[in-house]
């Protein structure tokens, strides 16, 4: 019976999977409740709702990436998911940033997350905890994050990088290219609605555009037909406070979006 019970448990989130990821990509029929992603509340409409007028910032998520999404197979549960990914990530070795780290910073939050926050790298706060944004840096990403009226723990905060460089200096490639998957698994499992990049690093790869990040902040991008909003890392907004106001203006946007979702 347990066996059972447990099949069906996993047939019905591999089914909601599959239906979030449908409606995110604009194939509409489903329609999520406005409520903590954590709870896990799904509704079906019947029949399929048309779908809601495109808001300014978005662009229409084309079929490509709804097919795409549709191959992908469905995680049992987010927070098993990434526990697998973390599972596979395991004592990693498969860069050199291996050597000088105290701990493996994977990611922190609600593994079903509506929003996403993605940073660099570790620093030293984080290498010393195993958290990623712990610092003085995080500290104000906390206070952002409150500003959005949310808390820590109603969104998802993860690098690109999960080991810190030392010196805190840029990441190199062969350690992008070594870690960046692990990424986009997590992307994958949690599944966020929005995802914000935080600074140049973050917003260049998921966006895949290279222009400074002075240019790039507050423009509406998408990865896998996620939008993306690129803003400033917390950590440079500690440097040159004046940027501040540019980078609430991004986030005042992303909550307009949400809001737009009907994800209050
Ligand atoms: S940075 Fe990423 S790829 Fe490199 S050792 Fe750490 S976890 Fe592994």
């Amino acid at each position: 019976m347990d066996d059972l019970q447990g099949e069906l448990r996993a047939l019905v989130a591999g089914v909601r999977t599959h239906l979030e990821a449908r409606a995110r990509a604009g194939l509409v029929g489903v329609s999520k409740a406005p409520c903590p992603r954590g709870k896990g509340t799904v509704q079906v409409d019947a029949p399929a709702a048309p779908a809601a007028a495109a808001h300014p910032l978005t662009e229409p998520a084309d079929l490509e990436t709804a097919f795409a999404a549709d191959s992908e197979p469905p995680f049992p549960h987010a927070g098993h998911g990434l526990t697998l990914v973390r599972a596979e990530l395991g004592d990693c070795q498969r860069c050199k940033l291996a050597q000088g780290r105290r701990h493996i910073v994977f990611g922190t939050g609600n593994p079903e997350a509506h929003l996403m926050f993605v940073g660099e790298a570790p620093g030293a706060d984080e290498d010393e905890q195993g958290e990623p944004f712990v610092g003085a840096a995080g500290q104000l990403l906390t206070k952002m994050i409150q500003a959005m009226q949310r808390t820590r723990d109603d969104v998802y905060i993860c690098n690109v990088i999960k080991c810190r460089p030392p010196g805190n200096r840029d990441p190199e490639p062969d350690e992008v290219a070594a870690c960046e998957p692990f990424l986009k698994k997590q992307i994958a499992v949690v599944q966020p609605r929005v995802i914000v990049a935080l600074g140049k690093f973050a917003a260049h790869l998921l966006t895949g555009e290279h222009t400074p990040i002075t240019r790039l902040r507050g423009n509406l991008k998408h990865y896998q037909g996620i939008p993306v909003m690129p803003t400033y890392h917390p950590a440079y907004l500690l440097r040159d406070e004046s940027r501040k106001r540019e980078a609430w203006h991004d986030l005042k946007e992303v909550m307009a979006l949400l809001r737009h979702m009907g994800l209050t």
